[in-house]
């Protein structure tokens, strides 16, 4: 075990990478019904057995015509051989006539164009038409989406609506997910009352449990909600173990210091295996991770912005890696600084901020006035972090990296 009181800070990219190194994808797989599998995780790749669409399909309502039989010059006369709704199936086209057909029907062979109805005059002996359309106008070929054989969805992506739709296009009634990954949660300390009690001046409502109730459904897993519980090491190891053999992963906040009433700590210590990190990042205290009985744990600071923010940084990489999606760090977004940051820190930060028009139009980040740990409005205020290097100061008009909050929250 690694003490976290005195041991020196472990850099962001280090600790994030040994974390990562260690988790495994939980690797339960069902086969879910479409509707049922809109945001689950695809376990294995989906390829087409049929072309989308299966023939040659007109894209207009108009006239299908096979352009060899229009005569050079201004206007084209031609008369009409049959009727093609949507739906039906198509009689090969009559040499020198024209078809009528609609939007999703059948080109039927020998036909290589579709002429708009707006292009055409239609009188009692047929059509005719002065624009002469080019071969394959307004045609859409056979697998002109899809192609039999090509592999629609990837194995890992999170199911999204089109996704869905997109596997209904090839006829799939379900698909291979994987099961949600199950997170049990609890949260610590003897100052917290949940909403709806009554608050004496001396406690706070209990706010970490609602944002990790929000961060985790977002993400997909099934809750394990143990709740509140209190500054002892007898009530921290009982919850400690009932969420370990419920779940595949232990978050809890609070009690990871090295303080007299950090009970976390302590019964994972007696439990399991833990590491303690002192994480240079801000905001972010130590992190506790390791392991009971094989199920993953990680013990987040108990301020309300910290849990926010080492859930946005560790722990949803943990829980992308268990259900089973090719995890890749955040991508930075370079954006002008609309505000001075004069003072450097030995530790990453992880500023709460928004992007703004400025007086000129242009989009700049300015960051909430108070970056207190605990001022949890500044997660409500902002839209990403701007993540500002060690030992760096910014002058407004500098490039700074941002990171939009919605990518951890998917
Ligand atoms: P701890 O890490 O237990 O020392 O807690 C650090 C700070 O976070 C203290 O000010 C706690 O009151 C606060 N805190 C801990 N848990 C919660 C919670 N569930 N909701 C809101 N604030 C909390
Ligand atoms: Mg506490």
């Amino acid at each position: 075990m690694t003490r976290c009181d005195n041991s020196p800070l472990l850099a962001y990219d280090e600790a994030l990478r040994q974390l990562t190194a260690g988790i495994l994808p939980t690797g339960r797989i069902v086969e879910q019904p479409l509707r049922q599998a809109l945001g689950a995780v695809l376990a294995y790749s989906i390829e087409a057995d049929i072309d989308v669409p299966g023939c040659a399909m007109s894209s207009m309502d108009g006239y299908a015509i096979n352009t060899s039989d229009l005569a050079a010059g201004d206007s084209t006369r031609l008369p009409v051989s049959q009727r093609i709704p949507a739906g039906a199936a198509a009689e090969p086209l009559e040499a020198g006539s024209a078809a009528r057909i609609f939007t999703g029907a059948p080109v039927p062979q020998g036909a290589d164009a579709v002429i708009m109805q707006e292009q055409v005059k239609v009188d009692d002996n047929g059509i005719s038409f002065s624009a002469r359309p080019p071969s394959g106008d307004n045609i859409r070929p056979a697998g002109n989406d899809i192609k039999r054989g090509a592999t629609i969805l990837q194995q890992g992506c999170r199911l999204r609506a089109q996704d869905i739709g997109l596997a209904a296009s090839v006829g799939r009634q379900s698909l291979p997910v994987y099961e949600p990954v199950r997170v049990g949660m609890f949260f610590t300390g003897d100052e917290l009352v949940e909403p709806g009690q009554s608050l004496a001046k001396h406690k706070i409502y209990d706010s970490n449990r609602y944002t990790l109730h929000g961060l985790l459904s977002a993400m997909g897993c099934e809750i394990v909600d143990l709740g509140l519980v209190g500054d002892t090491l007898e009530e921290t190891k009982t919850a400690m173990l009932s969420a370990s053999t419920q779940a595949d992963l232990v978050v809890t906040s609070g009690g990871v210091s090295v303080g007299e009433e950090d009970y976390v700590r302590i019964a994972i210590e007696k439990l399991g295996k833990l590491r303690m990190w002192r994480i240079g990042i801000k905001p972010g205290k130590p992190l506790a991770y390791g392991q009971i009985n094989g199920t993953a744990f990680m013990g987040l600071p108990g301020n309300p912005v910290s849990v926010f923010a080492t859930f946005c940084l560790f722990v949803n990489p943990v829980i992308q890696i268990m259900q089973g999606r090719p995890w890749r760090k955040p991508v930075a977004v370079p954006v002008t600084a609309g505000f001075d940051w004069p003072k450097p820190d030995s530790r990453r930060e992880f500023l709460r901020a928004r992007l703004v028009a400025d007086a000129g139009q242009q989009t700049v980040a300015e960051i909430y006035p108070n970056q207190d740990s605990g001022v949890l409005t500044s997660t409500v205020w902002a839209d990403g972090f701007v993540e500002i290097a060690e030992n760096q100061t910014v002058t407004q008009g500098d490039t700074v990296d941002y990171l939009p909050f919605a990518q951890f929250f998917s």
